[in-house]
């Protein structure tokens, strides 16, 4: 008989591929996927650790299992991702009917613990070596993740789908707990991500979107031989099916004039660029050690703007990080109105024990002055995002056709052959029409007719296909 395996996952994209993997592997070992805890035999939890809020979120889930678990001791419950990498033990302490703690680079070992708890060798722990544990290769190796298991109904859409190029990171920007949870920077193999790739597109994947902390820092070095990320955007041209090609995070100074023209002359990129600028003041930067200053991003807005113009480029920005004044954060609203993002992520800073800017600042900015520079940025962004969709009026752009949009489906009319459906422009602008289920999963051109900060609304255009009329002349 079949086990149950119930899944909650939180955090960004990466959480959500991991996910897919685990659930790919999971079923080789005779589990299907339940929606009830009730029901479940397994309930795992992949979590994310870059806000305290992400944090809270999964104790408070985990606390809601605490009875489950008292009535039923024979489920295994387990924290996986980045929380596990970081709390390891200290999960224990907090939920302690907790069985099963793995990080996010072992998770190949996830249906082996889960036997292990079953037969009754008590708890399970799995984690890879932290920044400063052995040599660099013994960190790389056990940070090493296990992709080409993939699980298509696990997808945002069947015709959609993540592709790791990457893992880890190398940055250490004074915020950030990735570099720490993920391990080091490591480029996989060029021919493992155009395989995979294939894989995809047979399995009916149009759109790929690669992914990486610092994706176009991609590097592959073999026998003197070294690839970068325009280089794989070349070879993954060439695969028969893949329509689109996306690639996201950015990181500003690595964002090459070779990357661009990549972009600019491979049909299948989308002109498509999220590069997080953070703050827009030089001395918050520093703070911060992204790397760059104001006039490195926009050195790169030119180039993007001159090889690339159509490019819709977005953003991430934390506010209120340690020492940031009124006079910082005005900068960073000018440029902000000076970049005319199409939408950005802004998110109010939280400290995270075990990062540099924990141990070097204060984190000095009050709650509530967070949440007013929040809103306001929220508000010059979702301006400058209107105005921007406006200029889709009357245009017509080419959608992949994702699904139902979301406000049909609250209202309960998924079974409607005729509905609202949604789906994405190449440069990644949302569009909400009026179609037919058959549609989804189609690349169709729309006509836009009107336009809010985060949709554009259309309508599906079909050419004429005759039967041709002729007006008969009576005499
Ligand atoms: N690697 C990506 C990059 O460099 O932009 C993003 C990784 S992080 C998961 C996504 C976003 O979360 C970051 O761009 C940043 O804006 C935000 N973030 C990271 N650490 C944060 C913190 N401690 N507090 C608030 N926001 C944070
Ligand atoms: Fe975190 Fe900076 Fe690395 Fe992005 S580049 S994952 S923000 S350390």
């Amino acid at each position: 008989m079949s086990k149950k395996l119930y899944l909650e996952t939180v955090g960004c994209q990466m959480n959500v591929l991991d996910s897919e993997m685990v659930v790919a592997s999971l079923r080789k070992h005779g589990y299907s996927l339940t929606q009830d805890p009730q029901q479940a035999d397994a309930l795992l939890f992949n979590t994310c650790s870059v806000r305290e809020r992400a944090e809270e979120k999964t104790y408070s889930s985990l606390g809601k299992l605490k009875r489950l678990k008292q009535q039923h001791p024979e489920k295994v419950i387990g924290v996986m991702g980045c929380m596990a990498q970081k709390d390891q033990k200290l999960i224990f302490e907090r939920a302690p009917y907790v069985d099963l703690i793995v990080g996010p680079g072992q998770l190949q070992q996830i249906p082996e613990l889960i036997e292990n708890v079953i037969s009754g060798n008590g708890r399970q722990v799995a984690v890879s070596l932290g920044r400063r544990d052995g040599s660099v290769e013994n960190i790389k190796r056990s940070h090493e993740t296990f992709d080409p298991l993939r699980d298509s109904e696990m997808r945002p859409t069947p015709f959609q789908a993540y592709l790791r190029i990457q893992i880890g990171c190398d940055k250490f920007c004074t915020y950030c707990i990735v570099p720490m949870t993920r391990g080091p920077e490591q480029g996989r193999p060029p021919e493992q991500i155009v395989a995979e790739a294939r894989i995809l597109a047979d399995q009916g994947c149009k759109e790929i979107t690669l992914l990486g902390q610092t994706v176009n820092s991609y590097r592959f070095v073999a026998e003197g031989k070294t690839t970068r990320l325009a280089d794989l955007l070349e070879q993954l041209q060439q695969v028969d099916g893949v329509e689109r090609i996306k690639f996201v995070t950015n990181y500003p100074k690595d964002m090459t004039r070779e990357l661009l023209e990549a972009v600019r002359d491979l049909s299948k990129v989308s002109p498509y660029l999220h590069v997080p600028l953070q703050s827009g003041s030089d001395r918050i930067l520093e703070r911060m050690k992204r790397g760059y200053t104001v006039g490195d991003y926009r050195d790169m807005m030119g180039r993007i703007r001159e090889i690339v113009p159509n490019a819709a480029i977005s953003s991430d920005f934390i506010v209120g990080f340690c020492g940031e004044t009124d006079e910082d954060f005005q900068r960073t609203v000018e440029l902000t109105k000076e970049c005319r993002f199409k939408n950005s992520f802004i998110f109010k800073y939280s400290e995270r024990p075990g990062t540099r800017g924990a141990e070097m600042y204060a984190d000095d900015v009050p709650l509530d002055v967070k949440q007013d520079r929040n809103n306001e940025l929220l508000a010059v962004q979702s301006a400058i995002s209107e105005e921007e969709n406006l200029q889709f009026l009357g245009q017509r752009v080419q959608v992949l056709i994702e699904g139902p949009s979301k406000l049909t489906l609250r209202k309960g009319q998924q079974d409607e052959p005729l509905q609202q459906l949604t789906g994405r422009t190449h440069c990644d602008r949302i569009v909400v029409f009026d179609g037919n289920v058959r549609q989804i999963g189609q690349t169709l051109p729309v006509a836009i007719y009107d336009a809010t900060a985060h949709t554009l609304f259309g309508a599906v255009v079909t050419e004429e296909v005759g039967p041709t009329v002729y007006s008969l002349q009576l005499k």
